[in-house]
């Protein structure tokens, strides 16, 4: 795993010298912020030969790095800019992962697509949304008795889950080796979204968790 992280760093260094892909540009800080932040995310969850959706993926955080420790994990990278996904695209083809597919387009659309409306084991994401939102747009995708896991600097609460079909349980706690303390939001799937769910992005926004 430690080579193909660093074949991911160097590709990483290298894409955003040409556009803006993470703010983080520190090596140093790309492994703890980035690379250490998604690894943990294996303490909150076994995600073993699971399906996993990463929401928002953007440079590829979490999923990416969750499928080079976990390589039976058949991953989805979700995003809504085109030049992420053809990043997270090439970065597949560079170090042959097999099992991941990369996919352009917006959450709270696909989240109504048969393909992917309550299929998968994990759907994770990191700064994506506010809990609400992310919420409204993850939970559809996750089948019943699957998790949706929202990665985030304290943990939150949010008691609307159930609207989705979610029931919020005990966050997942933890330190970084850079001392900053982040939190794992675990919402369960305990009933099928209702069909209205996701709304559009532009009602979610106005109207947040309602
Ligand atoms: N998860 C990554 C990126 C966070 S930035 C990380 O933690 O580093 C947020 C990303 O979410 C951006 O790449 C943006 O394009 C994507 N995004 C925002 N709203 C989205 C939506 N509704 N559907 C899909 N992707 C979305």
């Amino acid at each position: 795993m430690k080579s193909r992280l660093d074949r991911y760093l160097a590709l990483l260094l290298e894409a955003n010298a040409r556009f803006n892909l993470t703010a983080v540009r520190e090596p140093e800080e790309i492994r703890v912020r980035h690379f250490e932040d998604s690894l943990r995310l294996l303490e909150a969850e076994a995600f073993a030969g699971k399906r996993v959706l990463d929401v928002g993926s953007g440079a590829g955080f979490p999923g990416l790095v969750l499928k080079f420790a976990e390589p039976g994990v058949r991953l989805t990278l979700l995003d809504a800019t085109g030049k992420k996904v053809r990043f997270l695209q090439s970065v597949c083809g560079a170090l042959g992962l097999s099992g991941v597919a990369c996919v352009h387009g917006r959450a709270e659309e696909l989240g109504h697509d048969t393909a992917f409306r309550e299929r998968f084991d994990v759907v994770t994401a990191r700064g994506v949304a506010a809990l609400p939102a992310l919420c409204e747009v993850c939970l559809p995708f996750v089948r019943a008795g699957g998790v949706f896991l929202a990665m985030k600097e304290t943990p939150e609460n949010f008691s609307g889950a159930g609207r989705f079909g979610g029931a919020q349980e005990a966050p997942f706690l933890y330190t970084l080796s850079d001392g900053r303390s982040h939190a794992v939001c675990r919402f369960r799937k305990t009933a099928p979204t209702p069909p209205e769910f996701p709304r559009t992005w532009a009602k979610i926004k106005n109207q947040p968790g309602s």
